[in-house]
């Protein structure tokens, strides 16, 4: 029994050191992408692509569920041809992540005005009948794409929202410069660098130990319930802030959602407030 244990422990600590070298390894690369351009630039070479348009991203139906498909450079230089698009569009591209085997994941915006290039945005439904899939509005489709693009595509949006929306510095109104990876920002006229911000969110799943209180938007696909969530102010303690999202919750939703089953929760609830 001793000898079995012994085993067993020694074969969860070997996949646990596995998972954490593989970890170390992914995250120290995409560090290195990061900082250093010449190495973005060459892991385009074979990385993967997905493409938005208007920060929507494409994706292709299956059945009920979504796929979102990458495209190679060589590929997304020959769409770009076939469009009449120039590739110094895919300066434009943003870093989301890469593979174990550090297969570098890039997102493309082919909707939005290029800051990169002289050519306007593409043609949307051209280019989805040319990609044989649909750019989606991705709150829609969230729940019917696997774990990995879900991630991957909401990341890509976030960042792709943002670089759309600091192209000029603050402080001098002069066009910023984006590095490869899509990481950060520079102003060349003030020297100021400028990173992706994060907007602080709290998320409060309040129960009485066996139901849970849900509410939606009108906005939200049918059938689609939250926990109570908004945004975090300036200074306000997360404790206050959700307070402050339980009162607001009960007294602006037009729907409450009592219940009692076991509902996935993974994607709404990053942790709970006791
Ligand atoms: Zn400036």
């Amino acid at each position: 029994m001793s000898l079995y244990c012994g085993i067993a422990c020694r074969k969860k600590s070997f996949w646990c050191y596995r998972l954490l070298s593989t970890y170390v390894t992914k995250t120290r690369y995409l560090f290195e992408l990061k900082e250093d351009d010449d190495a973005c630039k060459t892991a385009q070479q074979t990385g993967a692509f997905y493409l938005f348009h208007s920060l929507a991203p494409l994706l292709q139906k299956s059945e009920q569920r979504y796929q979102a498909p990458q495209y190679s450079l060589l590929e997304l230089e020959r769409l770009l041809a076939k469009f009449g698009q120039d590739t110094q569009r895919i300066e434009d591209s943003v870093l989301i992540g890469c593979s174990k085997q550090h297969e570098a994941w890039f997102a493309l915006d082919l909707g939005l005005n290029s800051s990169s290039s002289l050519n306007a945005s593409l043609q949307k439904a051209e280019m989805e009948i040319e990609l044989k899939g649909s750019f989606t509005d991705l709150r829609k489709a969230l729940f019917q794409l696997n774990t990995k693009d879900a991630s991957l595509l909401t990341t890509a949006q976030a960042l792709l929202r943002w670089h759309d929306a600091h192209q000029f510095c603050s402080r001098s109104g002069q066009p910023t410069k984006k590095n490869v990876a899509g990481s950060k920002r520079v102003c060349p006229s003030s020297k100021i660098i400028y990173y992706p911000q994060m907007a602080p969110v709290v998320i409060t799943l309040v129960s009485d130990g066996t139901r849970c209180l849900l509410a939606r938007q009108s906005s939200f696909p049918k059938g689609m319930y939250s926990a109570l969530a908004g945004f975090c102010d300036i200074g306000k303690r997360f404790r206050a802030c959700t307070d402050a999202q339980r009162t607001q919750g009960l007294n602006n939703c037009r729907f409450l959602f009592c219940c009692c089953c076991a509902l996935s929760l993974k994607h709404t609830v990053p942790y709970q407030v006791k």
